[in-house]
């Protein structure tokens, strides 16, 4: 590899020692090597020291060479089988036979390399769609660019939740805390700062001025200075030492093992073969080949390839629905998931919000009109213009709350003029609303400290120099602003906001104090001091739309039986209106606040599972949620999108972030993301998770069936003491060939109709439950007698041993064939699901007849496959026989249906049934 991993970090290379030790420079020493200023770069240098040093990028860790992913196709008990078998087979002189084993070997081998590197390619530039964004300082200005494009000497500023994108040195830092554990080992997080040099032996773990790439920032906010990217960081040094092997799915974990299992059955049956067969007067060769071929008749070789095309089919369709698979063992998980926690705001709801009811405490309240970033609107009671002096208090309060503010909004400047947190913005409009300038507002009072909001303390605060004196401005949620308030009645003003809440608004209170400070000297000043003994300025209510498709991405859950649960910081009130909206919940009793869920014993986790609404959530208690409800046996899938969500999204069955306004923390932490924020996604992401379940299954299906069914005809004719009914390269033929062609376009049938029409299958359903082996036995004992009985009959009939093998041939390729037909629904009839669903498919059995056609025309390899081109006339004869695993599939499909009907209008007259599944 790159690099060394026993190195130690202060043990450089001499080509690393030119890079100084940036903590052991002060701030000015540090620009001045990079040749930088605190405004940042101008886009010209900018650009030049990109094509210098190259992008911000660690170098991807080698996609998988061919080679390797040709190797991985050879490392199966069935191959070292092959293998075997060609080594007796030459060194017994069958020359032919070896090297048709070869040749399958290779073809085999081409077929599963070129799917599985399709399949990794596929992964690879999913995984890239998520990029970093970082906020960077150009030209003096802040510009969104991907991470990628940073250069030392750049500005950047960060906040909470955003991924460390280089190595930097901080300038200014406001609270900040650094999550540094996949760098350092250390946990919890650490405290940095601006400051001075630090020794130049300072350990990482020690360098607080410093932030590394590959960690995030956990809080607070900062501005720094790229001094270092891509391997040149701390990350890029031990990069090499820090990789993981990606875990395989569950799913992949458990049919490998059921695969392994399958093959130990297969030798055990190999080695009864070798030890019967001279009995019955075969020769060795013989009857090794005729062990080995059941072998590879009954291990499904197809299987491995066939589920990781499945579930990278299904990724790039769900990607196609803005579901970005992160880990594809979530595919799966999506499918059998009961239970949805999501996210309120942005997710249900649009997170576009707009002040349209104030409460002003001198003149009650005011409505305000206009729609989303509509600036030119009024403010009215009733209709009525407001009052001199209440338009006023209106704006005072506006004045506050755009002050204590971290949002950017430009009346002109359309969606390029606006970044920030919603709530924020909304506050701006307001203010740009009552009149105010807040450009210049922003420039006359500057902030000199301040607290950002975050979703445990529920307010934001800031302190401003307004010339004439401090002021501390806050605004927050009403249960926290009110008790810091004087001067007014806070139950009645709390009454209030819970009227207001119950109309579905969110209620923001907006406060402030002046502040006498005669004992500024110079450091940052402590808010926690002058919280208290506020002036309400107000009430705000806020109306955020709901998505336009949550409504029936709702209802679409309850149908496919997975319930909704609704998490919101919000109060109950609003919480409980928007969930009426939305169908998720109609009674105050379905509410449960966060309180309770923070103090119910862990013993009494059902209230929580039963609760439909989770209001005034703090992150932390998220976690308590996904535990109480995995407790009551769920599958949950629970979104996320701050920083401190991450712990709940690691522990959900499947995290689910936003791609959107989600944090980089939120996003490293989940399975799936969600390209556009939106509810409706995860539905269409059940949906796919669903049908690749499903695909899986089909394919299995197919491989197990036919192996039944090869099996069969062995054991009946030598136990009707016929000759072996086909060779082993014969069985090798159809089962790495002619239906190695078929079983890969079953992975890719489209999602059945009704898939959200079912309960999710239970959690622990294993893959061969009663359904499969009742079908594989079913299907697998029709191909086998009618094969088994054409086969004698031929015999009876005179023909040679190796005509009737022959056409035994035809016969199973045709049952091959159909069957692929009966496998694309485990339910409907066949006949119900269009051809035009699958191109693939139908192009994949005209192939498979056609690479068969082929070979019986093709000198030496029709040799050794003892192939011969049958007369049409008899190839014909062989339709209606194939047929036959068609009509008992059909007939076998019908009975299931007849019976669930019957059996869930039973259960409608009575209790209710479980769902009616088989
Ligand atoms: P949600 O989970 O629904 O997004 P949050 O945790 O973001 O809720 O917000 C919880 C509460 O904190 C809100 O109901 C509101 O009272 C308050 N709040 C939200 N955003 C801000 C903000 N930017 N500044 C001040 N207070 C806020
Ligand atoms: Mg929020």
């Amino acid at each position: 590899m790159l690099h060394d991993e026993t190195r130690g970090g202060d043990d450089r290379s001499p080509d690393a020692m030119a890079e100084p030790r940036w903590h052991a420079l002060d701030v000015p020493a540090a620009a001045a090597r990079l040749r930088t200023s605190s405004a940042g770069l101008s886009n010209d240098e900018a650009a030049r020291r990109l094509a210098h040093d190259g992008p911000n990028a660690l170098p991807q860790p080698p996609a998988r060479s061919i080679a390797a992913i040709v190797l991985s196709q050879l490392q199966s008990p069935l191959i070292y089988l092959l293998l075997a078998a060609a080594a007796v087979s030459f060194l017994l002189g069958e020359y032919d036979d070896a090297g048709f084993i070869f040749l399958v070997l290779t073809i085999n081998t081409a077929v599963g390399a070129t799917q599985e590197w399709r399949a990794e390619a596929n992964t690879a530039a999913l995984r890239s769609a998520i990029a970093t964004v970082a906020r960077v300082l150009r030209n003096g200005a802040v510009k969104r660019l991907d991470s990628r494009q940073l250069v030392p000497g750049d500005v950047v500023l960060l906040e909470g939740g955003d991924r460390i994108p280089a190595d930097l040195r901080i300038l200014e830092a406001n609270e900040v805390q650094a999550d540094e554990s996949s760098l350092t080992g250390e946990s919890l997080p650490v405290d940095k700062a601006a400051g001075e040099a630090l020794p130049a032996d300072t350990p990482l773990a020690e360098r607080l001025t410093m932030l590394h790439a590959g960690s995030t920032l956990q809080r607070g906010r900062a501005r720094a200075l790229v001094v270092a990217t891509g391997s040149r960081t701390e990350l890029g040094a031990i990069a090499g030492a820090l990789r993981v092997p990606a875990a395989k799915p569950p799913l992949t974990r458990r049919l490998d093992r059921f695969a392994r299992m399958l093959g130990f059955v297969s030798l055990a049956l190999v080695a009864a073969v070798i030890a019967l067969q001279p009995g019955l007067g075969h020769t060795l060769s013989e009857t090794i080949f005729v062990a080995i071929a059941l072998a590879v008749a009954i291990i499904p070789e197809g299987l491995p390839v066939a589920v990781t095309i499945a579930l990278s089919i299904a990724t790039r369709r769900m990607a196609l629905r803005n579901v970005i698979v992160r880990h594809l063992p979530a595919v799966e998980g999506l499918g059998a998931c009961t239970v949805v926690a999501t996210d309120k705001t942005g997710t249900l709801t649009m997170n576009q919000l707009t002040a349209k009811r104030l409460w002003l405490p001198q003149h009650g309240f005011v409505d305000v009109d206009g729609a989303g970033f509509e600036t030119r609107a009024r403010l009215h009671q009733d209709g009525v213009t407001l009052s001199e002096t209440a338009h006023g208090a209106a704006r005072a309060l506006a004045r506050s709350a755009a002050l204590c503010n971290d949002a950017d909004f430009d009346p002109e400047g359309g969606a390029e003029g606006r970044s920030g947190d919603a709530v924020d913005l909304a506050f701006l409009v307001l203010a740009v609303k009552t009149g105010l300038d807040t450009g210049l507002l922003r420039k006359t009072a500057r902030r000199i400290a301040d607290r950002p909001f975050s979703a445990e303390r529920k307010y934001a605060a800031s302190l401003h120099d307004h010339g004439d004196g401090h002021v501390l401005h806050i605004k927050g949620s009403a249960e926290v602003v009110l008790p810091l308030c004087e001067g007014v009645d806070g139950d009645h003003v709390l009454r209030l906001a819970d009227e207001m809440a119950s109309h579905g608004y969110r209620v923001l209170a907006v406060a402030a104090r002046i502040v006498d400070r005669t004992d500024d000297r110079g450091v940052r000043p402590d808010l926690d001091g002058d919280l208290d003994r506020l002036t309400l300025l107000g009430l705000v209510g806020f109306i955020d739309p709901l998505r336009p498709e949550a409504k029936q991405a709702v209802a679409d859950c309850r149908r496919a039986g997975v319930s909704v649960k609704m998490i919101t910081g919000d109060h109950a009130a609003t919480a409980l209106a928007i969930a009426r909206e939305l169908g998720i919940a109609d009674r105050p009793e379905e509410v449960v606040t966060g309180r309770e869920v923070a103090a119910a014993e862990s013993g009494s986790g059902a209230r929580i599972a039963t609760a439909s609404v989770f209001a005034r959530v703090e992150p932390a208690h998220k976690v308590r949620i996904v535990e109480a409800l995995k407790q009551a046996g769920h599958v949950v899938a629970m979104t996320g999108d701050g920083v401190n969500d991450a712990p709940a999204l690691h522990r959900a069955d499947l995290g689910v972030a936003m791609g959107r306004d989600g944090t980089d923390a939120a996003r490293d932490a989940a399975d799936l993301v969600l390209a556009d924020d939106n509810f409706a996604s995860i539905v269409a992401g059940i949906e796919e998770g669903r049908a690749a379940y499903a695909n899986i299954r089909k394919v299995i299906y197919l491989l197990i069936a036919t192996g039944t069914a090869e099996a069969l005809i062995f054991l009946l004719a030598l136990a009707a003491g016929l000759p072996i009914p086909l060779t082993a390269v014969q069985l090798l033929w159809l089962n790495l060939v002619t239906n190695g062609v078929q079983d890969v376009a079953l992975a890719a049938e489209g999602s059945e109709k009704g898939l959200l029409d079912k309960p999710p299958r239970p959690p622990k359903e294993p893959v061969f439950d009663r359904l499969m082996i009742r079908e594989t036995l079913l299907s697998g004992a029709t191909m086998g007698l009618v094969c088994t009985a054409a086969f004698a009959w031929m015999i009876g009939q005179g023909l040679s041993e190796a005509a009737a093998r022959n056409t035994l041939l035809f016969l199973m390729v045709a049952f091959m064939n159909v069957h692929v037909f009966n496998c694309r629904s485990e339910t409907q009839s066949t006949f119900r699901i269009p051809l035009s669903a699958n191109w693939p498919l139908i192009a994949a059995v005209a192939g498979a007849q056609a690479v068969h056609v082929g070979a019986a025309f093709t000198p030496g390899l029709r040799d050794v496959l003892g192939l011969a081109p049958l007369p049409l006339s008899e190839w014909l004869l062989l339709v209606p026989l194939a047929l036959t695993v068609l009509a008992t599939v059909e007939i076998d499909k019908w009975i299931r249906r007849a019976t669930k009907s019957a059996a869930r209008s039973n259960a409608a007259g009575g209790t209710p049934g479980d769902g009616g599944r088989l």
